[in-house]
């Protein structure tokens, strides 16, 4: 088989990291979870400690070293030493992950790095614009969703089992408010790209999704 590079974008809680860990693991690829690197720079702003102003994401900008690690099926994230993988995924940073999102100076800066990361190929990378702005000639592109009570019901389950107090309520208009502002950014907002399979995971299991993954990727 060539190699090739996968794009999976799709809205807030659609599935998207779970499924791509596995399809990636049986496919043999590596992994890139890019929601992961634009919540990284939301965890350095935090560390501040001040009001978050689009100038305080900014100055975290420049010194930022993001790290992605795949093994085994699993995904861990680092900023410089210090491994942040569980702390970049609370409410906290759900609240201001896609303000630190629609700056250009940050979608620069991670674009160029996962170019870099996806270049010598046979990578799955999972975003909002990985087919239509990352990878516009990646070999297999998918648009993953599900209906946003499906997808708060999933965010939902997992908070909880993480053990943050969390109301369904909340969650879906999260998710609503992310998506808005995700699809209604200027710079490569969230949107399905015109060759994307289109794969509404409403009712599927993880396993059947991942089986319909890795067959378009094994045809391709
Ligand atoms: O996928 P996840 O929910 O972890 O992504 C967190 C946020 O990062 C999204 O809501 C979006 O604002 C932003 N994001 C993005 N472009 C990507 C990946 C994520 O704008 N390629």
């Amino acid at each position: 088989m060539k190699k090739i590079v996968v794009a999976i974008d799709g809205p807030a809680g659609a599935g998207k990291s779970t499924v791509s860990q596995i399809a990636a693991k049986k496919l043999g690829f590596t992994y890139i979870d890019t929601g992961a690197m634009y919540r990284a720079v939301a965890w350095k702003a935090l560390q501040k400690k001040v009001e978050i102003t689009d100038d305080v994401i900014l100055s975290v900008l420049p010194g930022i070293e993001i790290t992605l690690s795949y093994k085994d099926g699993k995904t861990k994230v680092f900023v410089g030493d210090k491994e942040v993988t569980e702390e970049i995924r609370t409410p906290e940073i759900n609240k201001i992950v896609s303000k630190v999102a629609a700056l250009p100076k940050v979608r620069e800066k991670l674009t160029e790095l996962q170019r870099k990361m996806g270049e010598s190929g046979n990578v799955l990378m999972d975003g909002r614009d990985i087919g239509t702005f990352v990878f516009p000639n990646a070999e297999v592109k998918i648009f993953l969703t599900a209906s946003v009570e499906e997808r708060a019901r999933r965010r939902y389950e997992e908070l909880k089992l993480k053990g943050f107090d969390v109301d369904l309520k909340e969650i879906e208009k999260d998710i609503e408010r992310r998506d808005k502002l995700d699809s209604e950014r200027e710079t490569a907002p969230l949107k399905q790209a015109k060759d994307a399979v289109l794969l509404d995971t409403t009712g599927l299991s993880i396993d059947e999704v991942v089986e319909k993954i890795v067959k378009l990727c094994e045809v391709a």
